[in-house]
């Protein structure tokens, strides 16, 4: 796990080293237990961005404390705000690699999507991310630093109890969060702690494009919801569309949804599908996304295609899509259109543009490929 501090800043984040971190951090000083408590509540109750602000402290060990440590926020590059109050932050970490984090607005909740990668491996056709290389996994203080970033810009400190702005997170940013699980983990674990950021594992949702042998640990480490992204009713069309297919195809990942510790018809799975017209939108492949549904606790997402320049499809029409939703409908699935969000400001959670990273794509990190 790296804090990817820049050379010229020896001092270490404590935003995403989680509780045993933060305690043996302290201990190292000879400092009680209580003291890391009393840290963890500043960070991530109060969102304290300066160790001089933490009076419970004694004045000696917050200049020490200064010395050694930041309270990292990364650069926010640049701030959007579109018509229908989408926010996008574009963030910038220390080594200059940027990522970017959307925030939904609802009338009853408001949903952060999150980034956990730069760039992505899968290659999905129809995902603009899929058409620049990764650059590297996000580290968990990135990730959590997402967060941070949000409740400032959103006033959002200390943590209120309710009425929030940021009530869910959705791990549907740029990214495969289940190919940089142990970050992604670590970052989840702070930020449902009760005594921080307090999102409960029931408003989390990680999307995978089925990455079938991590998926039972989500359940069973982090018990969040799962999102699983489809897309596609046969093999032969979802190797193009996923290439991720090739390895785990539609009956494997199935059967890791079947099993997925803690789904149940109260927690349901959901299945987003993309609408690409006249890909996979037709009246039969409803049917038979129903028919492939038996058994699983799901519910399916159906979400226009966002095009992007370039892009070797378009969305589906309004009636093809209402057909389809439909179908899934009457066999007894919810099956709401995501509502496009953002698209003034170029907010597609789940397809998040930026035009700085498509123009770098330097420094590669070796991860497994798709
Ligand atoms: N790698 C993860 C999470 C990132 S993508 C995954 O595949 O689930 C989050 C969601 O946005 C996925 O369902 C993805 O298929 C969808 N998505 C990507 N590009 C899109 C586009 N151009 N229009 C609509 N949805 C898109």
């Amino acid at each position: 796990m790296s804090d990817h501090n820049s050379p010229s800043e020896p001092r270490r984040d404590l935003v995403g080293m989680g509780r045993a971190g933060l305690a043996g951090e302290m201990a190292g000083f000879g400092a009680e237990p209580f003291r890391a408590r009393q840290l963890w509540h500043w960070i991530y109750h109060r969102g304290a961005t300066d160790f001089a602000d933490m009076t419970n402290l004694a004045k000696g060990f917050r200049e020490l404390l200064a010395q050694r440590y930041t309270l990292g926020r990364p650069e926010v590059s640049r701030a959007l705000a579109s018509s229908d109050g989408t926010r996008k932050w574009l963030i910038r970490f220390a080594d200059g690699q940027e990522v970017e984090t959307v925030h939904i607005p609802e009338s009853d909740r408001g949903t952060l999507c999150v980034s956990s990668q730069v760039g992505c491996t899968l290659n999905c056709t129809f995902c603009h991310t899929g058409t620049q290389r990764l650059v590297r996994n996000l580290g968990a203080s990135e990730i959590v630093a997402q967060i941070m970033v949000a409740r400032d810009a959103l006033g959002e400190w200390p943590s209120p109890p309710e009425g929030r702005q940021l009530t869910n997170i959705v791990l549907m940013g740029m990214g495969e969060p289940l190919y940089n699980y142990e970050n992604v983990a670590a970052a989840m674990k702070i930020v449902m702690d009760p005594e921080g950021l307090a999102v409960s594992r029931r408003k989390i949702t990680l999307s995978t494009a089925g990455v079938v042998p991590m998926m039972a640990r989500v359940g069973a480490e982090l018990g969040v919801n799962l999102a699983v992204s489809l897309h596609a009713v046969t093999d032969e069309l979802r190797d193009q569309l996923v290439p991720l297919n090739r390895k785990y195809p539609i009956s494997e990942l199935l059967d890791a949804c079947r099993n997925y510790p803690g789904s149940s018809n109260a927690r349901r799975i959901t299945f987003e599908y993309v609408m690409l017209n006249g890909v996979n939108d037709s009246p039969a492949e409803a049917r038979e996304l129903v028919r492939l549904l038996k058994g699983v606790p799901a519910k399916v997402n159906l979400i226009p295609f966002n095009p992007w320049p370039g892009a070797p499809y378009e969305c589906s029409t309004d009636a093809a899509i209402a057909a389809f939703s439909d179908i899934v409908f009457a066999a007894g699935y919810s099956a709401p259109v995501r509502t496009p969000r953002g698209r003034d400001i170029l907010a597609a959670c789940g397809q998040l543009k930026s035009e700085s990273i498509r123009a770098r794509r330097t420094v590669s990190a070796s991860l497994p490929a798709a």
